[in-house]
C-alpha cells in the first residue's frame, strides 16, 4: 500500500501519538482515512454522543427539580399541619391552597428506587 493511502488519523500507543496504521478507505479533501478515523463519521458519532448526553442531562435535571419541589412541599405541608393543629382559622382553605400549589408534585409518578438503565 502506498504511504499516501494510509489513514492519516492519529492513535495513542504507549503514551505517544502516532499515525494510524490502517489502510485509508475514505478520501476527504485529498487525505485518506480508515473507517474509524473518517472525520465525517467521527463528527456524526460526536453529535450522537452529545444528543444522548443531552437526553440524560435533561432527565437528571428534571428529576433534581422534582426532588427539590417535593422537599419544599414536605416542608410547607409540615408547617401547615402544625398551624392547623394549633387552631388555624381556615384549615380547609389552607390545605386546598397547598394542594393546588403542589398539584404537579402530588400527581407525579412515584420515584423509582434505582434509576440506572
Ligand atoms: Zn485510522
Amino acid at each position: 500500500m502506498a504511504e499516501d493511502q494510509r489513514c492519516c488519523g492519529r492513535v495513542w500507543t504507549d503514551f505517544r501519538s502516532g499515525r494510524c496504521s490502517a489502510k485509508g478507505k475514505i478520501e476527504r479533501e485529498g487525505k485518506f482515512y480508515c473507517m474509524r478515523h473518517d472525520p465525517v463519521r467521527v463528527e456524526e458519532k460526536r453529535i450522537e454522543r452529545q444528543k444522548q448526553f443531552n437526553i440524560k442531562y435533561a432527565a437528571w435535571r428534571d428529576k433534581a427539580a422534582m426532588q427539590e419541589r417535593r422537599k419544599q412541599m414536605y416542608i410547607e405541608m409540615t408547617g401547615a399541619l402544625i398551624a392547623i393543629a394549633a387552631g388555624h382559622n381556615d384549615a380547609r382553605g389552607f390545605a386546598q391552597r397547598l394542594v393546588a400549589e403542589y398539584h404537579d408534585v402530588l400527581n407525579a409518578p412515584a420515584e423509582k428506587e434505582k434509576t440506572d438503565a
